[in-house]
């Protein structure tokens, strides 16, 4: 049985992938580091192995994997999906809430990829990291946000650079906007209103239709596929029709 690890699978994207991965067939090592949710998840579901933690700790992090060793070897899977999302002018941003974003986002990515590699490099598994639109496109009050997921993008390349030696995959997934518990608390009705306005398929995406580009990924249908990014996103990055005038 295939073992994927996915981080900030309490609930939103990260349990909708975990779900896929199960019909697919693998087990899941539940990551999060909300315990009760993840705990109250986790018992409702078979073949997951739930572990309580930070992303960005770094001995938490080392000491999850030395359990994922212990327990399962190799991984054939890693998504670092775990983020979280503070919108916010640059002049209100200060250094507290601008670590807050990049710990989490990018130390956590950088973490949790350096401690799978003994573990990927055994199964040749691959990686997928989670940015966002906002890290493909810069737009108002995402100063952190944007920059953090934008960084993760390259962090991205450079570990298909690195990683490939090994047979490592390292791909990224870019969502538009799913109504999760992050995003509703940082979009207002007028920001739903612009976002239908910029998508040409008009609406947002559902968790499961990002899961589903994550578990793709990972699957053996993507074995010559690295350091590609790919955007779950109705077309909004890739198209212009964001000026609402012209749909009309
Ligand atoms: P969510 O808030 O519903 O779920 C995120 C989960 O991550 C939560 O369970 C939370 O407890 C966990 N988490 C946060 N920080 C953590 C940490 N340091 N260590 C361990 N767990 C942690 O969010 P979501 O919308 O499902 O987001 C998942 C990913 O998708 C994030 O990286 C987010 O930036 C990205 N994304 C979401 C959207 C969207 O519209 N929902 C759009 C683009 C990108």
């Amino acid at each position: 049985m295939k073992t994927a690890l996915v981080t900030g699978s309490a609930r939103g994207i990260g349990l909708a992938t975990t779900k896929l991965f199960l019909e697919e067939g693998w087990q899941v090592v539940m990551v999060d580091r909300d315990g009760e949710e993840l705990l109250a998840t986790a018992e409702s579901l078979d073949n997951v192995h739930p572990i309580v933690a930070d992303v960005s700790d770094p001995e938490a992090v080392a000491d999850l994997f030395k359990e994922v060793e212990e327990r399962f070897g190799g991984l054939d899977a890693l998504v670092n999906n775990a983020g979280v999302a503070d919108f916010g002018p640059i002049e209100e941003t200060d250094f507290a809430r601008w670590r807050r974003v990049m710990e989490t986002n990018l130390d956590g990515v950088f973490l949790m990829s350096q401690e799978a590699i003994p573990a990927l490099k055994k199964n040749k598994g691959s990686i997928v990291n989670i940015a966002s639109i906002s890290g493909l496109r810069a737009s108002t009050l995402r100063v952190a946000y944007g920059t953090s997921k934008a960084a993760v993008i390259h962090l991205t390349k450079q570990q298909a650079a690195e990683l490939g030696e090994y047979g490592i995959r390292a791909n990224c997934v870019c969502p538009g906007p799913v109504r999760t518990k992050l995003a509703m608390a940082v979009h207002t009705q007028d920001i739903i209103d612009a976002y239908h306005d910029a998508i040409p398929l008009n609406r947002y995406g559902s968790e499961a239709e990002i899961g589903s580009v994550i578990v793709f990924l990972c699957s053996d249908k993507a074995t010559y596929v690295t350091g590609q990014i790919v955007a779950a996103d109705g077309g909004f990055e890739s198209t212009g029709v964001g000026l609402p005038a012209l749909r009309k």
